[in-house]
């Protein structure tokens, strides 16, 4: 197939351009997919133009989002809630967990998980694994639904997308109030909550509506390259815990207890932004 450059546009003005052979493209009910690969950064997954995640990056995303709330959660992790993360990377972070009893998937793209499965396996946790189980459908309602509340999870973890297009809905404060509810007493959540220098409204939306609802709530960061900044994480929990302070021991290829404590440090403009009043910033 014949290469060309393709660019993300980060920023106006602002490109990140990769010399892509394409492998996969499709116009999914929900979303327009792309899978494509560059030398440096591997195999990558694009939604309506916005990069999700690469073979040479996805780590550093994947090992924050889970293993932050899985050591901070104040007992063993035995059951949690993926919304989203059709790529299975954050099965696989799960999955290394031997607590781990029951994991529930909800995707709403089923062509995500097609496409991943098929071009990004490496990736991926094991969806065969007896444990897991996979839905696809949209995590808002599946949240609200009274099944989940029979059977609640320790943590909720929201790997969306951008709140826009079918992720907007999990941005809203009755979606959280759902979450909340379908946590055990001692459960947590967590969500990416886009990258504050180029999205800058999401993070201090996420923060605001999830304090509303969960007694605790802290942000956290990683520095994710072909994301064009670092992303923010909102992480809540039902119980007042010291989200910096892990109880249980984890490393990662990136993910260690010091990184955990330290990604929670946050820059003056990022204490700024979280201060920012609702009307400004929504
Ligand atoms: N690493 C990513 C990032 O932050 O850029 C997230 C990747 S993961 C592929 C995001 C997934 O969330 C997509 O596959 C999308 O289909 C899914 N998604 C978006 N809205 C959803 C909803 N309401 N319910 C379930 N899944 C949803």
């Amino acid at each position: 197939m014949t290469n060309y450059w393709w660019s993300e546009k980060i920023a106006p003005g602002y490109l990140h351009s990769y010399e892509v052979t394409p492998l996969y493209e499709e116009r999914t009910p929900h979303q327009h997919l792309l899978i494509l690969k560059n030398r440096f950064w591997g195999r990558f997954l694009v939604l309506d133009g916005v990069v999700q995640l690469t073979e040479g990056d996805e780590f550093i995303y994947h090992e924050m989002l889970v293993h932050v709330p899985l050591t901070v959660v104040s007992k063993e992790p035995q059951s949690v809630l993926i919304i989203g993360g059709g790529d299975g990377g954050s099965l696989r972070e799960i999955l290394r967990y031997p607590s781990i009893e029951r994991v529930v998937q909800i995707e709403v793209d089923e062509a995500v998980f097609r496409a991943c499965q098929k071009y990004l396996r490496e990736i991926s946790g094991d969806f065969d694994d007896p444990r897991v189980q996979l839905i696809f459908g949209d995590g808002a309602s599946y949240v609200a639904s009274e099944e989940v509340k029979s059977h609640p999870f320790d943590v909720v973890l929201v790997d969306c997308t951008d709140p826009v297009g079918p992720a907007k809905i999990l941005f809203e404060e009755d979606f959280y109030r759902h979450v909340r509810e379908a946590l055990t007493p001692w459960g947590v959540m967590v969500q990416q909550a886009s990258l504050p220098r180029t999205i800058p409204h999401v993070m201090p939306m996420a923060y605001r509506r999830t304090r509303r609802v969960f007694p605790q709530v802290g942000i956290y960061r990683a520095p994710v390259p072909t994301y064009g900044d670092e992303i923010a994480f909102v992480l809540a929990s039902k119980l007042e815990v010291d989200l910096r302070r892990p109880q249980r021991q984890v490393s990662g290829r990136y993910y260690n207890p010091e990184v955990h404590q330290a990604s929670f440090a946050l820059p003056t403009w990022w204490q700024d932004l979280l201060k920012t009043p609702e009307q400004e910033a929504a």
